[in-house]
């Protein structure tokens, strides 16, 4: 049997970034062969072998055909007489359809290397079309390597196209789309996936709220980019400068979702997008199964990011309420996320990213005031029960009314 390093490990070594996992390819074995050498294997759809050591993922050379919709729809084939060249042709981009002996020797029969030099996530053969996924795959790697000048070859991208004209798209399942999608808003340049995606008419599939953001006018004078799709992607740009976790990235990405559902005679004002845009977050954080923390950051963002902007406005009775709804209490952190999202899209703006966000120490401050207040006093005098929950609201509105006195604007 012959071992070769592939996919994601060649691609990197060769762009000079580190690897952290490597993949591995088997010619000419049998998964008799592989258990026989103390392999373990990984689930039973595939031909996958954990390396008794090192846990790393050996597969058997395959050929693959697409026999239905979706993932399920793939039957595979692995025999020791599939060569290295007819599983890398199953392979997403030319860049990933290399592979490396153990002495350093590429083999590279779809010019992955020649489209590493020229930037370009090219697609290895017309089978790329038999996997929707493959879709998301490039508009990821897109975004993480947007920095060094990559961008998705035109015939890729057309077929991109006709693969989301399809409705296969469609057949995703929402655990292997947010696998891509989560990956995605952690790269470095989040929002050239977004932009990808809309190139190629996927966003409309597969979020239709977003795509709906882009040609909708806001009031210059807070958005001098006016088009509220463009503000989306440079709150999601700065999300990542600013290295925020995927919670924050993706209550960024929804925030405004409500803009979309204003009706054209109020343009460029949106009153109220803040409520009305909720069904729709719910509906897309349900689409995707996203996880609790993502969903209920981007909900309470999409609620209370103007509370966050008007901060140094607000009453301390309202302060108070805010403070509340976040549960500020017992979930500090999520009401830090909160913040960051606030403050990621005062600075997606164009020419104002740099501008100082006085809201984010005064939010904080607020929330410490707050939080000061002791339980123990109230018990001591006497408080019990839904009174005591009473006594502990009023204690905590004086301490944000003095906060407030303390901070005039
Ligand atoms: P990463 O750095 O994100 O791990 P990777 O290229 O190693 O990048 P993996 O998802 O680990 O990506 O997959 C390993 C290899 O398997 C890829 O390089 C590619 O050759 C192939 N591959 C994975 N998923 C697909 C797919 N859906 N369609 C075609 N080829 C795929
Ligand atoms: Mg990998």
């Amino acid at each position: 049997m012959q071992i070769y390093k592939v996919g994601g490990a060649v691609r990197d070594r060769l762009l000079g970034k580190p690897v952290t996992d490597i993949d591995w390819v088997v010619v000419g074995a049998t998964a008799e062969e592989m258990l026989a050498n103390g392999f373990r294997p990984v689930g039973s759809d595939f031909p996958v072998f954990l390396h008794p050591k090192s846990g790393e993922e050996y597969a058997l050379a395959r050929t693959e055909r697409k026999s239905g919709r979706g993932y399920g729809g793939f039957t595979f084939h692995a025999s020791p007489e599939v060569t290295l060249e007819e599983d890398l042709i199953r392979r997403d981009l030319t860049i990933n359809a290399m592979a490396e002996d153990d002495q350093g020797v590429l083999t590279d029969p779809y010019h992955g290397q020649q489209d590493l030099e020229n930037r370009l996530l090219r697609h290895v053969s017309p089978a790329f079309a038999e996997d929707p996924l493959r879709v998301l795959r490039v508009a990821r790697f897109a975004a993480r390597y947007a920095g060094l000048g990559f961008r998705v070859a035109p015939d890729t991208l057309e077929l991109m196209r006709q693969l989301s004209e399809s409705g296969e798209l469609e057949a995703l399942t929402p655990e292997r789309s947010w696998k891509e999608i989560s990956r995605a808003l952690m790269e470095d340049h989040p929002q050239v996936f977004i932009q990808v995606l809309r190139d190629c008419g996927a966003l409309k599939v597969l979020l239709p709220e977003v795509e709906a953001l882009f040609g909708v006018p806001q009031p210059v004078a807070h958005h001098p980019e006016i088009d509220s799709g463009v503000h989306t992607l440079s709150v999601l740009e700065q999300a990542a400068l600013h290295k925020q976790p995927l919670s924050v990235r993706w209550a960024c990405l929804l925030h405004d979702l409500g803009k979309g559902l204003t009706p054209q005679s109020e343009w460029p004002q949106h009153i109220a997008h803040e409520h009305k845009g909720l069904k729709l977050i719910k509906c897309v954080n349900e689409r995707f199964k996203a996880p609790r923390d993502c969903q209920e950051l981007a909900l309470l963002v999409g609620q209370y990011h103007t509370h966050g902007h008007r901060a140094l406005e607000l009453k301390p009775s309202t302060l108070a309420q805010l403070l509340q709804s976040f549960d500020v209490y017992r979930r500090p952190q999520r009401f830090e996320e909160f913040i960051a999202a606030c403050e990621m899209d005062a600075r997606g703006r164009l020419g104002l990213e740099e501008r100082a966000y006085p809201q984010a120490d005064y939010l904080r401050g607020a929330a410490t005031a707050a939080r000061t207040v002791a339980v123990q006093p109230l018990l001591e005098q006497g408080f019990k029960g839904p009174e005591l929950g009473e006594a502990l609201k009023r204690e905590r509105l004086k301490a944000l009314k003095a906060y407030k006195e303390q901070h005039p604007q």
